[in-house]
């Protein structure tokens, strides 16, 4: 399952440098989460990191993208492939 951010982001840019998946960016008025990109850390750490270093608590699961745990790393493994290609 993917995570996402809700309204409560104070927009504090804590979260952004510690996604290993590059999946947060700045939206129209606060960060978002691509759930094509977040695999709730799945093949980096045992943990989200994004909800670790939130200091509101604002990034819960996101029950609209519902994913196994062979899902996620399904996913993570996409985009090491897609990083890999991208090396010269
Ligand atoms: S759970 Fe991990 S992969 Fe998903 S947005 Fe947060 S830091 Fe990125
Ligand atoms: S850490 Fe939390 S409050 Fe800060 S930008 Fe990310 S989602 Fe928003």
């Amino acid at each position: 399952m993917a995570l996402k951010i809700t309204d409560e982001c104070i927009n504090c840019d804590v979260c952004e440098p510690v996604c290993p998946n590059q999946a947060i960016s700045m939206g129209i008025d606060i960060y978002v989460i691509d759930p094509m990109r977040c695999t709730e850390c799945a093949g980096h750490f045992d943990q989200p990191q994004c909800q670790q270093v939130c200091p509101v608590e604002c990034i819960p699961l996101d029950p609209d993208h519902l994913e196994s745990s062979e899902q996620l790393w399904k996913k993570y493994r996409r985009l090491s492939a897609s990083k890999e290609k991208k090396m010269p």
